[in-house]
């Protein structure tokens, strides 16, 4: 195993220092011979980034990511660690396909891929799916979703609630009444209103999260709120924190950064469920997510083939790349708080997936998964340079700032230089 003497980093905006990186750790003591040497003058180590919500398609569209390739533009995005949405084909609803996942993310090597289990056979939203069989699998799931559904019957998520509370898991909803957003095609409001297309109201989020605060306060059980996206749903979070609820959430950088103006290009690289709101909206969840009422940053990185994303907006499946721009957005929106972003991106997300391995501040004895980024570089988005199989980034042309130098997991090296190392 190569060893890497790391010198001259700011550990979390800290004065530099060196790391020396040797058997998966960060290590006491000199460098030995043959040491490879990273000159990191400039450079902001943190630790590894954490995704909550990751759409890798593999199994079913590998034609549009598979876990390869999405685990090498997490790492190139500063990731070490990303949880796999079920919406796969077949469904992720079985320990089998769990485990099928969980095995070729560690085949692929790049980060530590750990699965999420459906809440519902099928992603169906009928009958639960074999929650404790995944959840002693080897891929051991902590997190259940629907993601891409709403678990919208009250009584279904209660009993999801319930039965997770056995082995300290987490329900993570995809928050959108179904009656309410019929046809939906952008954000309810005035936008919408100028150019005709059908709204997806913001109380259709709002709604789904009072009644499922309520439902896990009444359980006693944990929530995940995935890619909260409206100034409402803000409030009805920070009243459900304040009485003790064990709820946390999630915000998507597009989220924090893009309006529901963008679909006056009628450019479906802009559609995305839920949909962009309003700068209001954005200004509320940025307030949130520094105050940590929003706890944090997640991606949900949804790669799509050019036939399912170049089209009509109306047929254009939602979705937008992520993993490989999220920090950047970040540093955009938050500025170089450190301390916040590894709190936001790493440390708080691999709590809520209890993956013990990551979220931990690089200093001696801690695990070597780490991060250096390049807080002065700006770079251009080329849609055609992603490690992701897709091109479906809202973010192509753009300038921005921030760039992954290099990436460790448990001491091997996924980034180097800016460029994935296999
Ligand atoms: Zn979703």
């Amino acid at each position: 195993m190569t060893q890497y003497l790391i010198k001259g980093v700011s550990v979390l905006g800290r004065k530099p220092t060196d790391l020396l990186i040797r058997d998966g750790v960060i290590a006491e003591g000199d460098a030995a011979e043959g040491t490879q040497v990273i000159d990191a003058g400039g450079l902001v180590a943190l630790p590894g980034l954490v995704d909550l919500h990751t759409h890798l398609r593999e199994p079913g569209r590998e034609d549009a990511e598979t876990v390869e390739t999405g685990s090498r533009a997490a790492a190139r995005g500063g990731y070490t660690a990303v949880c796999a949405m079920a919406n796969t084909s077949p469904v992720a609803d079985t320990a089998g396909v769990v485990e099928q996942v969980y095995r070729l993310g560690r085949e692929a090597g790049l980060v530590d891929v750990q699965p999420i289990g459906a809440v519902t056979v099928g992603l169906a939203g009928e009958r639960l799916a074999e929650l404790g069989a995944m959840a002693t699998s080897a891929a051991q799931v902590r997190i259940f979703s629907d993601d891409g559904h709403c678990v919208a019957d009250p009584a279904l998520m209660r009993r999801a609630l319930e039965y997770v509370k056995a082995f300290d898991g987490v329900i993570a909803q995809h928050a959108e009444e179904p009656r309410l957003t019929e046809g939906a095609q952008m954000h309810e409001g005035e936008v919408a209103t100028r150019l005709g297309l059908t709204g997806w109201p913001a109380v259709a989020e709002e709604a789904i999260i009072a009644r499922d605060v309520l439902l896990a306060e009444h359980v006693g059980s944990r929530l995940h709120v995935c890619h909260l996206s409206t100034a409402g749903s803000v409030d009805v979070l920070r009243n459900a924190k304040a009485r003790g609820v064990k709820v946390t959430a999630e915000v998507t950088p597009h989220h924090l950064l893009l309006t529901d103006e963008r679909a006056t290009s009628y450019d479906p690289v802009f559609k995305v469920n839920p949909p962009l709101r309003t700068q209001a909206d954005v200004e509320a969840l940025r307030r949130a997510l520094r105050e940590g009422v929003i706890d944090v940053v997640a991606t949900d990185h949804a790669p799509h083939a050019v036939e399912d994303k170049e089209c009509e907006w109306a047929y254009a499946r939602p979705g937008m790349l992520g993993l490989e721009t999220a920090i950047s957005i970040v540093l955009d929106v938050l500025g170089e708080d450190w301390d916040l972003i590894a709190e936001r991106m790493s440390r708080t997300p691999a709590r809520i997936a209890g993956l013990t391995e990551h979220g931990r501040d690089p200093k001696r004895g801690a695990p070597a998964t780490l991060t250096l980024v390049d807080p002065a570089a700006r770079w251009v988005v080329e849609p055609g340079e992603s490690a992701s199989r897709s091109r479906n980034t809202p973010y192509a042309g753009m300038t921005l700032p921030g760039r992954i130098m290099a990436t460790f997991l448990r001491g091997e090296a996924t980034v180097l230089d800016g460029k994935a190392v296999k």
